[in-house]
This record gives C-alpha cells, sequence and structure tokens, in this order.
C-alpha cells in the first residue's frame, strides 16, 4: 500500500509499504479522507517541537473498516469510523483523571507515533468513533478540528448570549466561531486580515473584520498563536472576559498582562479534545451547526501528497486540504 513519510525536514515522500493486519481488539480501515493540518506542516518544515525522525503523519483521518482482529464483532465491517488519535496510557493528571488530553505521557498519532496518512491503518477499536452513515468521508476527516474547537468552546462556559470574538479565520477559526454559534453566542465576529477568508467567514453568516474593537466581547479565542493576536484579543476583552488560547505559539510573547489583573480577566489554554468532544463534534456536523464545504479548498489524491503539502504551505490560498483514497 502507499504511505506517505517525512523521512526529515523538508523531505515528503510517498512510499510502498506492507498492507497492516488488525492484531487482537484492532480494526483495519481502508482510509477515505486525510486533512494535512498545520501541525503536519510544521513537522515538514522541521518546525514541530515534539517529533523525531522519520514522522509518518496523519491524524484528521476517516475510513471504512474492512477487518477486525480477535475479540471484535464482525459487524463491524462496513462500519464509517475516525480515528481520536491521542494515546494517554498510563499516568493521568491527578487532579481529573478525564482529562487525558494533558496527560503527562500524551502520545498523538501522525507526531509521536504512526499516522495514518496511507491507504489502510490498522488501530484499536478504542481509538475510534463510528460516524453515521450519510457522513461524508470528507466530513469524517474534520471530526478531528471540529473537536478541537468544542473543546475550546466547552471550556470557556456557557457562551450563550455572550458575545465572542475569533483572531485567525483559519480552519480552527472558522470551527470555532460556527460552535461558538451553535451554543447560541449573541454575536460572532471573526478577524483575519486576509480578505479571501473575511469572504468565507461571510458566508458562514458572521461578522468579517480586519481587527477587533477594543473592550467589546465577553470571549476571545485566539486562534493564531502570535504575540500581536495574542494581546488585540486581550485588547478587546470586556471586563470579566475570557481569552481562549487556542492557537499554537512556536515561542513565548508579551502579552499586557496588566489588564489581566485589572480587568479580571481568564485566560485559558486549550489542547486537542477529548472522548466527549468528539461526540459533540460528530453531533455538530451531523446536524449541520458546524458546515466544512467552505472550509475545505483543495483535494488531492494519497499519491500527490507532495503537491497537497505544497499547496497547504501556500497557507493565505488555501484553508483544508485534503487527501483521498478512491
Ligand atoms: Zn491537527
Amino acid at each position: 500500500m502507499k504511505r506517505v513519510n517525512i523521512p526529515q525536514p523538508h523531505q515528503l515522500d510517498v512510499v510502498d509499504v506492507p498492507t497492516p493486519q488488525p492484531q487482537a481488539h484492532e480494526v483495519l480501515l481502508a482510509i477515505k479522507a486525510i486533512g494535512i493540518c498545520g501541525s503536519d506542516l510544521h513537522t515538514l518544515e522541521g518546525q514541530h517541537p515534539f517529533v523525531s525522525y522519520p514522522v509518518y503523519p496523519g491524524h484528521e483521518v476517516s475510513g471504512e473498516i474492512i477487518a477486525v482482529g480477535d475479540g471484535l464483532d464482525l459487524g463491524l465491517i462496513g462500519k464509517k469510523a475516525v480515528i481520536e488519535p491521542s494515546l494517554a496510557e498510563g499516568t493521568r493528571p491527578k487532579f481529573e483523571p478525564g482529562r487525558y488530553n494533558i496527560s503527562s505521557n500524551l502520545k498523538v498519532m501522525g507526531f509521536q507515533t504512526e499516522g495514518a496518512m496511507a491507504e489502510y491503518f490498522a488501530v484499536p477499536f478504542e481509538r475510534i468513533h463510528l460516524i453515521p452513515e450519510r457522513f461524508s468521508h470528507e466530513q469524517g476527516a474534520m471530526v478531528e478540528p471540529t473537536a478541537v474547537a468544542v473543546h475550546a468552546v466547552r471550556l470557556a462556559g456557557n457562551v450563550a448570549g455572550m458575545d465572542v470574538a475569533v483572531i485567525g479565520a483559519g480552519t480552527i477559526g472558522l470551527l470555532v466561531a460556527q460552535v461558538a454559534q451553535a451554543y447560541g453566542a449573541m454575536s460572532v465576529t471573526v478577524a483575519d486580515l486576509d480578505p479571501n477568508r473575511r469572504a468565507v467567514v461571510e458566508s458562514l453568516g458572521m461578522l468579517a473584520v480586519e481587527r477587533l474593537s477594543p473592550k467589546s466581547f465577553d470571549v476571545v479565542a485566539e486562534c493564531v498563536g502570535a504575540s500581536l493576536t495574542l494581546a488585540s484579543a486581550i485588547h478587546a476583552c470586556r471586563k470579566g472576559a475570557t481569552v481562549l488560547v487556542v492557537g499554537v505559539f512556536g515561542s513565548d510573547v508579551m502579552i499586557p498582562a496588566g489588564l489581566i489583573q485589572d480587568w479580571e480577566l481568564r485566560l485559558l489554554g486549550s489542547l486537542m479534545y477529548v472522548g466527549d468532544d468528539y461526540r459533540e463534534a460528530i453531533r455538530l456536523l451531523h446536524n449541520g451547526a458546524v458546515q466544512t464545504e467552505r472550509i475545505i479548498t483543495h483535494r488531492f489524491p494519497l499519491v500527490h501528497a507532495p503537491l497537497a503539502f505544497e499547496t497547504a504551505l501556500q497557507r493565505g490560498a488555501s484553508l483544508k486540504v485534503m487527501l483521498t483514497n478512491p
């Protein structure tokens, strides 16, 4: 079968490897759609701090179960499923056992263990979620980033009736905005400097701006990961508001800490998701509260992965680039 390998920074190959066989309690998925994520691009560019090469990427994945290992029901064969790529065996934070997303031995498929950017992938049954038959596999591949957004918005608490802002209209920002809208936010405003991305925001029925006005929002989600955007997220807060730190920061940044103190702001980090966020993401995609058609901008067959990554690296021109298998 074909599989994508990043043997070292700045090199990406589609290689031939043996098709895996499912072990006990594993399912074999015929992978149908795989999203390319910003963190996959960081891996390719040698900027991901938590990987060692070679890396087999692929964590936004949808497929069909075509075989099962010992101990699993043959009735699973033919069902559609998505992978929850976090592996967090062993120690979990003592203060809240359910938060395996911040376990100290968290490993993520596609980064610290092998990912599923391939034609087939064998995975423990407990790491998949079944999706409804009428889900497309492209929607399936969007469950993972949608779960990131669900987790972040849920951390903010009840956003119903609130004025919510998002900085950065990339995939995650657009999903955070839609989840906030689904949860009854009074208004959702998305800031991005790119006019094409603002057009996508408007097509989803939300307000698009270049910059957020100061002192205007109850919840501000920073989905960029940069010094200026985090500072403007803080300035955009009303007193007592919440800043959600969803963007991934490559270095330390300066922030107006005085405002956090004086305005009693809450600064909340959000990492990945847990299983319940996955189930909620599937629900929101299934009932149409979260739309992905405008977010998926490009599709390539798996064998054209090098071109797909090149396209995704031109960040302004693309949002979600999807790899597909027939
Ligand atoms: Zn990702």
